[in-house]
């Protein structure tokens, strides 16, 4: 039995990166012998198990074969037999289908280094095609790693509008198109996952309201945006749907499936870019803006707001950043509103909420003529 490490973390240490996990893959052994030496096996799937001191995950070599459409419908073989360069050949990419023995050699059937020193993002071989997935994966390497040079390579690229055309895209499961996004979103260049996925033709299935410009402009300089200032994904998320109106994105995230708070807060953008273009910034309108921190519940979600402020700076043109900073003045008015002291002045029930609408548009209205005197 032979053990060599494999994927990323080969890439990884060619490329000088710190390598965060290891995976490893045994060829020769069977489940039997992995459990009598302590391993534990994880996933009834794969044949795949954890080392009892590191946990790392070491995976019997196997094969795949595709027998339905989209995720599911791999049958698996894994056996002694199958031989390392066989176990590399089901992988993605070249870059990640590269293995080191423990003696240090590199094994590199499908010149996984001459690509890395290429910079290119090539498919190992036409099974490719068996797993949709491999696009958005594509797209994201690409996204980690476009700054270091790298772009998909012409050939692979055509593979990829190849399997749109034939409609493979559609047969993702939104779970997993949301994880490979979500995980996108914080690669180094997070807007080239979505033009690599614009240039095959993937964004016109998955999130086909940003395949128009200027839309697709407006996303990504919002998106890169949010990722020079480390936003959260919510923040980067919303700035992706930044030019669509609220029914538009509403009905986009949840067919995404995004998280709730990904969902709403891409729905508050949605409701404050319109409302502070429109807003007069030589005489803003109190009950406008006390309505708009209403609908963000600034008094209980102060945390959401700030994302929401960070997103809308990031999408607002220059020329509105003016009704962003009385936005953020009406905002700081309210902060000091103590319901508290309203109920020992006596109030109560609605009519406590009534007062504490007063006292806050108030504040608004000498905040505001105050920053616009
Ligand atoms: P990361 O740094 O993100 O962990 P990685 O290359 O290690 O990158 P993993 O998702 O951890 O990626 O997968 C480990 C390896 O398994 C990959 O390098 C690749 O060889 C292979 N692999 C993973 N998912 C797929 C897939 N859907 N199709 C083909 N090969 C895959
Ligand atoms: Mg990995």
């Amino acid at each position: 039995m032979q053990t060599y490490l494999v994927g990323g973390a080969v890439r990884d240490e060619l490329l000088g990166l710190e390598v965060k996990d290891r995976d490893w893959v045994v060829v020769g052994a069977t489940p039997e012998q992995m459990l009598t030496q302590g391993f534990t096996q994880v996933g009834s799937d794969f044949p795949v198990f954890l080392h009892p001191k590191t946990h790392e995950e070491y995976a019997l070599a196997r094969t795949e074969r595709k027998q339905g459409h989209g995720y599911h419908g791999f049958s698996v073989y894994s056996a002694p037999d199958v031989t390392l360069e066989e176990d590399l050949m089901r992988r993605d990419l070249t870059i990640n289908a590269m293995a080191r023995s423990d003696a240090g050699e590199l094994i590199d059937p499908f010149n996984g280094r001459k690509d890395l020193e290429a910079r290119e993002l090539r498919h190992v071989s036409l099974a490719f095609k068996e797993d949709p997935l491999r696009i958005l994966r594509t797209a994201r390497f690409a996204a980690r790693f476009q700054p270091l040079g790298f772009g998909v390579c012409a050939e692979t690229m055509e593979l990829m509008r190849s399997m749109v055309a034939e409609g493979e895209v559609e047969h993702l499961v939104a779970e997993r198109v949301w994880q490979e996004i979500q995980r996108a979103l914080h690669e180094n260049s997070p807007g080239t996952f979505f033009q690599v996925l614009r240039d095959c033709g993937a964004l016109a299935v998955l999130i086909p309201e940003l395949q128009p410009e200027p839309h697709f402009r407006a996303a990504i300089n919002a998106l890169q945006c949010v990722h020079a200032s480390d936003g959260s994904t919510a923040e980067r998320f919303a700035a992706l749907f930044c030019a669509l109106d609220e029914a538009a994105s509403t009905k986009r995230t949840k067919a995404l499936k995004a998280p709730n708070d990904c969902q709403q807060l891409t729905r508050l953008l949605a409701i404050f870019i319109p409302a502070l273009k429109q807003l007069d910034s030589e005489r803003p309108d109190a009950d406008t803006l006390l309505g708009l921190l209403e609908k963000a519940d600034l008094w209980r979600r102060p945390e959401r707001f700030s994302l929401l402020l960070n997103a809308v700076e990031c999408t607002l043109e220059p020329k509105n950043q003016r009704q962003l900073d009385i936005l953020k003045c009406a905002a700081d008015a309210t902060q000091g509103v103590d319901p508290k002291a309203l109920m020992e002045q006596g109030f109560l029930g609605k009519e406590l909420g009534n007062a504490i609408q007063t006292v806050r548009l108030a504040r608004i209205t000498q905040a505001i003529c105050s920053s616009t005197s």
